[in-house]
């Protein structure tokens, strides 16, 4: 069964070509710039050459259009007919509380995504032009939605109410719900594979620090914290995000420098971070490269980048009476050996010993990066959001085959 991978931008369209037979991967690529008279689309077929173009794409509908005929292209093609494709999963970023894990689309699905542009507006809009386009091309094919907050739905209230007034929350839905939920799960499934003991068994943080960052508290599989909260903004430091500030700074700031609600949010969203700190850019790599050039500001972004990130740890650890392994996932997490070195070296009072030379090496494998002696172990697994949203997509196809 082939399953088609859909992650949605407002000018974007990512995808990747499942064969569920071995969870291989037939064919990626993305369409980036679309509503631009020069839209560029790449596209990798297993086993055969990249292509790249770039032409005229105004909407999602023509962008997906593209993408199918690649896909069956004579040449460049993976699949005979377009026909081929059994469903369609698509990342969508905002479930809110309606939606607790993935779900089939049909007409009520449809409604409460769009009930839910208010809390995601930057995203949600996004992906459901998507799942128009999908249908738009593909009529008869089912689509599925997998929601990067419906994993966090088992924290308690404890964990997601804010101390605010209740009737935000009653009216608004003011709440944490948490994201990167997809790569949450899926690589605390992988730290109980790895380390080879039941998931029920085990307390976990995991860390997904890429350009957005977030850690997760996971006890016996469920999600019972995590930093960010009803937006992507809170928690940790990172590229371009403030992560946690004093609420008080955004009226302070306003007043003082004249800004309007939409620049500071701009501020805090896009010019914050590795970036404010470092003054150099959001990249961790250019900020590394700079700390070995004896660039102050540099060092001084990193050093607030780890603090951050091991206090949520310190918290979660709290938080959970206790703890397991530690997960790093993600473009940082799964590539800066410093920063797993600086976080771990200061754990030390946890019982974590990390294997300096295992972590130094440079692998995309899945490892342990703790001497066997480690009272906390602490792992390396890159993520696979697209393998869970298929893998959920496939699961959905078969549950609704086995009832008809
Ligand atoms: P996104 O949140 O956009 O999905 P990624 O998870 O791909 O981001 O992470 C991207 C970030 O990973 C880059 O901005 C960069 O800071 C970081 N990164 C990638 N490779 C390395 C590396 N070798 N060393 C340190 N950081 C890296």
């Amino acid at each position: 069964m082939n399953i088609l991978v859909i992650n949605a931008g407002s000018s974007s369209v990512k995808f990747q070509l499942y064969d569920m037979r071995e969870e291989t991967v037939i064919a990626a690529g993305k369409v980036e710039r679309i509503g631009m008279d020069s839209a560029i689309v790449t596209y990798e077929p297993a086993g055969k050459p990249e292509v790249h173009a770039v032409e005229e794409i105004l909407e999602h509908t023509t962008a997906i259009r593209k993408v199918l005929d690649l896909l069956v292209h004579p040449a460049h093609g993976v699949l005979k007919s377009s026909s081929e494709i059994e469903a369609v999963g698509h990342r969508v970023v905002h479930g809110g509380e309606s939606f607790a894990s993935s779900v089939l689309v049909d007409e009520e699905v449809k409604r409460e995504i769009k009930r839910l542009f208010e809390l995601a507006p930057l995203h949600n809009p996004a992906h459901m032009q998507g799942i128009l386009a999908v249908e738009a091309n593909m009529p008869d094919v089912p689509q599925a939605v997998v929601f990067d907050t419906a994993f966090h739905q088992t924290m308690p209230p404890v964990a997601y109410l804010y101390p605010i007034p209740s009737v935000l929350y009653k009216r608004h839905k003011i709440r944490r719900y948490g994201f990167h939920g997809t790569s949450h799960a899926y690589v605390s499934e992988r730290a109980a594979a790895l380390l080879g003991r039941p998931l029920e068994e085990l307390k976990l943080i995991t860390c997904h620090i890429g350009n957005g960052a977030s850690c997760a508290a996971i006890v016996s599989g469920r999600s019972v914290d995590t930093s960010m909260g009803m937006t992507p903004l809170e928690g940790l430091m990172m590229g371009t995000r403030s992560g946690d500030i004093d609420p008080a700074i955004v009226p302070f700031a306003m007043g003082k420098e004249d800004l309007t609600l939409s620049e500071v949010n701009s501020m805090l969203n896009k010019h914050s971070g590795l970036l404010a700190i470092s003054r150099l850019g959001s990249d961790m790599r250019e900020i590394q490269q700079a700390m070995a050039d004896g660039d102050a500001n540099a060092k001084l972004a990193f050093d607030m980048y780890e603090y951050r990130l091991r206090k949520y740890i310190g918290a979660y650890a709290a938080a959970m009476n206790g703890l397991d392994a530690i997960v790093f996932t993600a473009g940082v997490g799964e590539n800066s050996a410093p920063l797993r070195e600086a976080v771990c070296r200061n754990l030390s009072f946890l019982g974590v010993e990390l294997d300096e030379t295992v972590n130094a090496q440079r692998s995309s494998a899945e490892r342990l990066i703790t001497t066997p002696a480690s009272r906390v172990q602490v792992l390396v697994i890159p993520t696979n959001e697209e393998l869970v949203i298929a893998r959920d997509t496939y699961q959905l196809i078969l549950n609704r085959r086995s009832v008809i």
